[in-house]
């Protein structure tokens, strides 16, 4: 067998499973160990600088920068004592993952070596970032970028390091990362949902968003991983053939955890806890060596940073058990993708869910009123949404007929569903004289749960009992970019909410008529969001496009959602982005997705001519000298013992033939394309042309996997891959 390969395979079946992180105490005694919470805090500051934290944390207080000194150096105490030696600040810029830069405690002043951490360094730093996708919002010579505490989120310990959470802003204050913008988000959708939420209860003063993120990845053998270019370099198989058994029988699903994951699992899950991350779920899903973990649901920002932290952990873990995590949305073709399923829901400060139905008539027209309101955000800016989650990677997820459609809808539920039709219905007279019948669906609560248990998988935004689930966001994604777009268009629809049940309140209907009748508005509004039905089929696409529902069939065309007049308003109305930093982020979306796919292409390209052609002509040699000694045998007659050889022959030298025209085509689509100034024409011509001549080399190549000796194929296999 080709060596490369052999050897990878050989090494694969030497790995066994085995537990590095394990920890005998039940899981209480050690977690959140590793994190400086509230708690802990409190044991090492004075009481004003424990409550100049709490202040800034719960009340978003600016902190004063004469406590940060004190505060600063109580984290140092802890972190000491937990064995760290550095701090950094840990933030998350616009690449989906996150970035950090060690700082040592230790010091030297006068001779005399000791720790060091000042408030200036908790509170600010400078890394020399300057080569983070910025998108024009820094020119070099004053390149400049500022990471600041975000005390929102509590510093923890990984590896060593005490770990700061914090925003990364340019010099002149705008936003160069995901997170400043998700926290203006939650901040505007607080005041929004806390006025509209006060209409039923006036002691509401605040409402937080929390998020479940589900984690969809794939797991390979670090040794094959290793034998496939295309894996290490872009996270994807750009070629290989499907494997003869994937998943069609479905016996991978919630089957069995192979031992060797298992063992895996419970190590990142403990380091995990450490990290005051609360696991609640594993399981194997769809595909061959795919699995899921997801955590109890929890504060957004806590959510987002946790899910971050999350991935780096799995990978570290993974590395001790040589195993890589996949992130990558589409690693292999034929099977399942991989997404990240965020569930959002809103609850105030006193408790109350305001996506959970409740029992009195006010606690459903409020529950209606939140989601009417979520209706009409999503049907307004449905293509926003869906374009938060577009990318090189999850594009060849979405639409696929496994995951989510590339065209927005959401789906209720047969109860909800059949009650907005109803009200809908209902003229503008009757709803006053019936609103409080026409609102009882107390006693259909059971069939909401049924609804959840029999739940619609082929919708992208669905309604699960208490929260929305929106499944299109992608596995390798940093979930806050779905989310500050999400909180954002909430937001503006319920500041317009609470602006009609106002204006029709002046005009003399009572308080819930007019909720209702502004409820019942929302939902006409929205109509053409809600569907039902399988969101897998074709029929579906054709009904979308006739309802006016625009799908994204092009990552790049869908970026120019941030061109249009609606969006830039409302983030500015919002006061979540501003148009050059909505700019910004359009440039950069343009430009990762470019190098991306330039990163792609040239790995096709150098696995076909570097590893397929020449096993290739390996092969077509075996069989010419086998053509050659049986036409020695036979004489005349060996045309007739030797057909299917030279039929076998010819079409290798075709894709061989085809490969080498194609590749030369692909570079020159690439070359054509580089000259493109304009970023976003560019990512245009790459999404056309470039991935089309991707597609035509992989087919050829896919082809000649099957026809050659298996022993001479260079590169694992798929069922290799996925069956290890
Ligand atoms: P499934 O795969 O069936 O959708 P999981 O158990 O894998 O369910 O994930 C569901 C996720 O939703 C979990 O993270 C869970 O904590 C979260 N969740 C449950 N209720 C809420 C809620 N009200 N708000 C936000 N997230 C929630
Ligand atoms: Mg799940």
């Amino acid at each position: 067998m080709a060596t490369f390969r052999k050897r990878a395979l050989d090494e694969a079946a030497s790995h066994q499973p085995c537990r590095f992180y394990a920890d005998e105490r039940p899981v209480s005694e050690y977690f959140g160990q590793n994190v400086l919470d509230f708690e802990k805090m409190r044991g090492y500051m004075s009481q004003d600088a424990f409550e100049a934290v709490q202040a800034c944390v719960l009340q978003g207080a600016k902190l004063d920068r004469s406590v940060a000194d004190e505060i600063a150096e109580g984290m140092k105490e802890w972190a000491i004592e937990m064995g760290a030696t550095h701090y950094t600040h840990l933030f998350q810029p616009l690449t989906d993952s996150t970035a950090e830069k060690h700082e040592s405690f230790v010091c030297v002043e006068k001779g005399e070596v000791f720790e060091k951490f000042k408030g200036t360094a908790l509170v600010q730093q400078e890394p020399d970032a300057s080569s983070f996708p910025n998108g024009g919002l820094r020119n070099t010579f004053e390149a400049r970028g500022y990471s600041a505490w975000d005390p929102s989120s509590p510093v923890f310990i990984m590896d060593g390091t005490l770990c700061i959470p914090s925003v990364f802003v340019s010099y002149t204050g705008d936003a160069l990362d995901t997170k400043v913008p998700h926290l203006k988000s939650l901040s505007v959708l607080s005041e929004a949902a806390t006025a509209v939420a006060r209409l039923f209860n006036e002691d509401v003063k605040s409402v937080k968003v929390n998020l479940g993120i589900e984690q969809e990845y794939f797991l390979v053998d670090e040794a094959l991983y290793n034998a496939r270019p295309d894996l290490m370099l872009s996270g994807r198989t750009v070629i290989g053939h499907t494997s003869a058994k994937d998943q069609q029988l479905e016996d991978h699903y919630f089957g069995a955890i192979p031992s060797r994951v298992s063992c895996f699992m419970k190590d990142f899950e403990t380091e995990a806890y450490k990290l005051g991350i609360m696991l609640q779920t594993r399981h194997n899903e769809v595909a061959p060596n795919q699995f899921e973990c997801a955590p109890v649901y929890c504060d957004a920002t806590k959510a987002i940073d946790q899910n971050m932290m999350l991935m780096i952990i799995m990978q570290k873990v993974a590395q001790k058990h040589h195993l890589k995590v996949i992130f990558h949305e589409k690693p292999f073709d034929g099977v399942n993708g991989s997404g990240k399923h965020c569930n959002w829901s809103v609850v105030t400060d006193n408790g109350i869910k305001l996506l959970s139905t409740g029992e009195t008539e006010m606690e459903q027209l409020r529950f209606l009123s939140f989601y009417a309101a979520v209706l009409k955000a999503v049907h307004k800016h449905h293509y926003l949404l869906m374009a938060s989650v577009a990318s090189l990677s999850n594009s060849y997820r979405l639409g696929g007929g496994e995951a989510p459609p590339a065209v927005m809808s959401v789906f209720s539920g047969s109860t909800l569903y059949g009650y907005f039709k109803s009200i809908m219905e209902v003229g503008n007279a009757e709803m006053t004289a019936r609103s409080l019948e026409t609102i009882n669906i107390v006693n259909s609560l059971p069939e909401i749960f049924q609804d959840n248990t029999d739940r619609n998988r082929t919708s992208p935004f669905a309604f699960t009992g208490n929260r929305f689930e929106f499944r299109a966001v992608g596995s390798s994604q940093n979930v806050a970019s779905a989310a500050y777009v999400l909180n954002t268009i909430v937001a503006e629809s319920l500041n317009e909410f609470k602006d009609e049940v106002d204006a029709l309140e002046a005009s003399g209907k009572d308080r819930s008529s007019a909720v209702l009748t502004t409820i019942r508005n929302f939902v006409t509004a929205a109509k053409d969001i809600m569907f039902e039905g399988n969101g897998y089929s074709r029929e579906w696409q054709d009904e979308a496009k006739a309802r006016g529902l625009r799908a994204i069939e092009n990552v790049t065309e869908a970026y120019e959602v941030y061109h249009e007049q609606q969006t830039l308003d409302l983030f500015a109305k919002m006061g979540v982005l501003a148009p050059n930093e909505v700019e910004a982020r359009f440039e950069v979306l343009n430009e990762t997705y470019v190098k991306k796919l330039q990163i792609e292409a040239r790995i096709i390209g150098d696995m076909c001519l570097n590893h397929v052609i020449p096993a290739a002509v390996k092969y077509q040699n075996v069989l010419i000298e086998n053509v050659k000694g049986l036409k020695e045998i036979f004489g005349e007659e060996y045309m007739q013992y030797c057909s299917s050889e030279i039929e076998t022959l010819k079409k290798i030298s075709t894709y061989i033939n085809n490969i080498s025209a194609d590749v030369e085509a692909l570079v020159e689509a690439r070359k054509k394309a580089n000259r493109i100034e304009s970023i976003s024409v560019r990512a245009k011509a790459y999404s056309r042309d470039v991935k089309d001549m991707m597609d035509k080399v992989r087919v050829s190549a896919d082809n000649l996997e099957m026809l050659i000796d298996d022993q001479l194929w260079p590169l694992p296999k798929y069922r290799e891959l996925l069956f290890f």
